[in-house]
């Protein structure tokens, strides 16, 4: 069995080894057993499906609930040689039909459809009809009433559990919520499944956030130029007329960006998502609606242009990138703006109030992963539950560590002019007294005759902004939604009001200083190639691809993932049989695609040569 599991993966797949805990599920699968599987996107949940569809005989049935992310499992498959096909309602009738008696006639290997297809009467009376490797319920969280993905149909997949018995069944998951995963066991009828959990570290993401101050546009303009020319990435915005605004303007200096918002129509929005994923290097700029369904593996960047409302939204966003573990970034800018901004949209909203207190406290817990100086990764997985040993090493905090001051002085004066003030205003009325201005609204409230007033013109209206920032990104200053932003002093800042503790806070870079990483980059970067007779086969390889890719109207990742290309530029097979080895190139993609490609390494060598 485990042999069987290992040629397919060479033969089909085109790699060398299994990834930790696809082995171990797809043995389970294989002998008949249940599954619960948790592992981050991009881990490589298809897989621990797919290998054993194809070793059990029948035909492996994959839930699943979004048309896109259908197609292009199926687009992907049909060129690994597997025989693969969907039934949706993107099928004209003679189509689905033509897949029904495909199935009967015992020639798929994996059928995919979405759960109310799948629940019809007819459909499962049809599956009775034949053999069924297994069931594998993906985007399993969807059972979930909890989530932003509830889909109500899939609280009815029990069902399967009785008719058909005997069926192997896995449901899969890139959320790791405890309670989430209750769900899916008691829904899903699914309580004797073993549960196997992945890490939930994206290791090739480097996470970077920086006060959005100064011109945050420019410094974007140039994070994409320096480190990512030529490459596919994603820019998350707040508000519509800023998405257009940014893609419009990025545009304007010769990057080709998009924009994605709900307020496009859905012709536009189609085209738009069309581009994003049938070409090499667009920048789509985006409001949030933007990137579920998206299976694009070779996206370099995720930059945020706002502060996302909670850790695991930021981590689900930013999981967008690097699918195919080649290098990526997540860069954020974020301003307490922000904070506000979305603190007041929940308190206006309908939500229950226990609601309101746990979402309040994912926004703040947002916040301190902003301010913090320690490593970033070891603190987002720390808020999953998982626990890195060591500083990431790849992270902005640890790449460049942050450099600190004794602020204790100044964090006490911060908050003893909200204590003054009454804690009735927000930070940059707070700044101007601290700083001692002459304003006939500090005036007006007798402010400039406190004791706090202008005591704090050893520091600069950015530095105390920074500084309050950080204040709440410790939970030491909570800041009050429904008083318009206003401060408030949290129970936790007394001993440092009493002067029993001291405080060290960051010193924030100023957005001009460059960071310390890379240097600048001129052609597609892609897996860190620095030689330039690499970047220039690496670059040929990709048009090869483009040309073949356009030829059969399939998005080019489908052909071959950059990390194929790379390792094509780094071993440059000579022959058939060299090409064969790298990784990602199985036997259909060899035949198909061999020559081609051999060809474009060819011509390179030879003129090397010369
Ligand atoms: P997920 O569904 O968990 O988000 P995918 O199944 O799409 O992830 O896999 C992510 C990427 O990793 C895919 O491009 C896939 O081809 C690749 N991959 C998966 N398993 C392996 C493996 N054992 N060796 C090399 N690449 C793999
Ligand atoms: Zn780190």
């Amino acid at each position: 069995m485990v042999d069987a599991a290992r040629r397919i993966l060479r033969e089909v797949f085109g790699y060398d080894s299994f990834r930790p805990l696809q082995q171990a599920v797809i043995d389970k699968l294989v002998t008949g057993q249940d599954a619960l599987l948790l592992m981050p996107t991009g881990g490589g949940k298809s897989l621990c499906y797919q290998v054993p569809s194809l070793v059990r005989e029948g035909t492996g049935i994959v839930v699943s609930p979004l048309i896109a992310l259908m197609q292009d499992q199926v687009t992907t498959l049909r060129q690994a040689g597997v025989s693969a096909a969907f039934l949706n309602s993107s099928l004209s009738r003679s189509e689905a039909a033509r897949t029904e008696q495909a199935l009967l006639d015992g020639e798929l290997d994996l059928l995919y459809m979405a759960p109310e297809r799948l629940l019809q009467e007819r459909t499962l009376q049809l599956l009775e009809q034949v053999r069924i490797a297994l069931f594998a319920i993906d985007e399993a969280h969807c059972v979930s009433q909890w989530g932003h993905d509830f889909r109500p149909e899939y609280m009815q997949l029990h069902v399967l559990a009785d008719r058909f018995p005997g069926v192997p069944r896995v449901a899969l998951t890139a959320t790791a919520e405890p309670r989430t995963q209750r769900e899916i066991r008691e829904r899903l009828a699914l309580t004797d499944a073993e549960l196997f959990i992945s890490s939930f570290d994206r290791p090739n993401i480097r996470y970077a956030i920086r006060p959005g101050q100064g011109n945050v546009r420019d410094q974007l303009l140039r994070f994409i130029r320096e480190e990512h020319p030529g490459e596919a990435g994603i820019v998350y915005c707040l508000a519509r007329q800023r998405v257009d605004d940014i893609a419009a303007w990025l545009s304007s200096q010769g990057i080709p960006a998009l924009p994605y918002h709900a307020g496009l129509d859905a012709q536009t929005r189609a085209r738009h998502q069309q581009r994003f994923i049938r070409e090499d290097s667009i920048v789509m700029v985006a409001t949030i609606a933007f990137g579920m369904g998206i299976d694009k593996p070779d996206v370099r960047f995720v930059a945020h242009l706002n502060l996302p409302k909670s850790i695991e939204a930021y981590y689900q966003e930013t999981g967008r990138a690097g699918r195919d573990g080649l290098p990526s970034d997540a860069l954020m800018f974020y301003g307490l703006q922000d904070a506000i901004a979305i603190g007041q949209m929940l308190a206006a909203s309908e939500a229950a109030e226990a609601h309101k207190r746990s979402e309040h406290h994912r926004l703040q817990a947002m916040l301190a992963l902003c301010e913090m100086s320690g490593c970033r990764r070891q603190a987002l997985l720390g808020w999953f539950g998982e626990r890195l040993e060591k500083p990431c090493g790849n992270c902005d905090n640890c790449l460049s560590p942050p450099e600190t001051w004794d602020a204790t002085v100044a964090a006490r004066k911060a908050l003893s002019c909200v204590h003054r003030t009454g804690q009735r205003f927000g930070v940059n009325y707070l700044v101007q007294v601290l700083t001692g201005r002459d304003d006939a609204r500090i005036r007006g409230f007798g402010h400039d005759r406190l004791s706090t007033f202008g005591i704090g013109t050893d520091l600069g209206p950015a530095e105390w902004r920074s500084v309050f920032r950080q204040l709440i990104g410790l939970g030491l200053l909570t800041v009050d939604v429904d008083g318009h932003g206003s401060l408030r002093l949290h129970e936790r800042c007394r001993p440092l009001l009493r002067g029993e503790q001291a405080l060290e806070l960051r010193r924030d870079a100023l957005p001009s200083r460059r960071d310390r990483r890379s240097s600048p980059r001129t052609t597609a970067p892609a897996a860190g190639l620095t030689d330039p007779a690499d970047q220039l086969l690496f670059e040929n390889l990709r048009r090869q691809r483009r040309v073949l890719a356009e030829q059969q109207g399939v998005p080019p990742y489908v052909i071959f993932h950059d990390a194929t290309l790379v390792e094509m530029v780094r071993r440059r097979p000579a022959t058939t049989q060299a090409l064969s080895a790298i990784s990602g190139v199985g036997e259909r993609r060899l035949a198909a695609y061999g020559e081609a490609f051999l060809a474009v390494i060819n011509e390179m060598s030879d003129s090397n040569a010369t």
